[in-house]
């Protein structure tokens, strides 16, 4: 909070502000920085520059914060994702490595039945051939 110097009226926000480094040096030590601000009088519009006490907070450094709060939650929020698409990938995978699992499985025991059904084919026809036989070589049967 600054006062113009033309009205008195009580100036919240600088317009723009920086920080101002002395150089000058004192015998007991450094000057502390300070900043130093731009403020336009919302009352007579009138500009003036004027020193921005430490407590009080521009505008800009305000609006950095919430761009930094901003960028945080983005960055939290991508972790958040690939941390669940990871696990998503895992789950999917272990599914994967089970599926294929079972499928093998299947295909063994349809080769098996497989195996089974030639080798009963293949005795039934034997059977035929020796009923044939025993028929007497007769093709006509019925
Ligand atoms: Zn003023």
């Amino acid at each position: 909070m600054v006062d113009c110097p033309n009205c008195g009226t009580e100036v919240a926000v600088a317009v723009k502000c920086w920080t101002v480094s002395p150089a000058k040096h004192t015998a007991t030590g450094d000057i502390p920085e300070f900043r130093v601000g731009i403020f336009k009088c919302p009352k007579c519009k009138s500009k003036f520059r004027s020193r921005v006490s430490s407590t009080s907070k521009p505008a800009e450094t305000k609006n950095v914060k919430n761009l930094v709060e901003k960028v945080k939650e983005i960055r939290e929020g991508l972790t958040q994702t690939l941390r669940t698409l990871r696990e998503k990938i895992n789950t999917l995978e272990t599914e994967r490595a089970s599926l294929l699992v079972e499928i093998e499985q299947l295909k063994k025991v349809a080769e098996s039945r497989a195996n089974a059904l030639e080798g009963e084919v293949k005795q039934l026809r034997e059977e035929i051939k020796s009923l044939k036989e025993l028929l007497g070589g007769n093709e006509e049967i019925d």
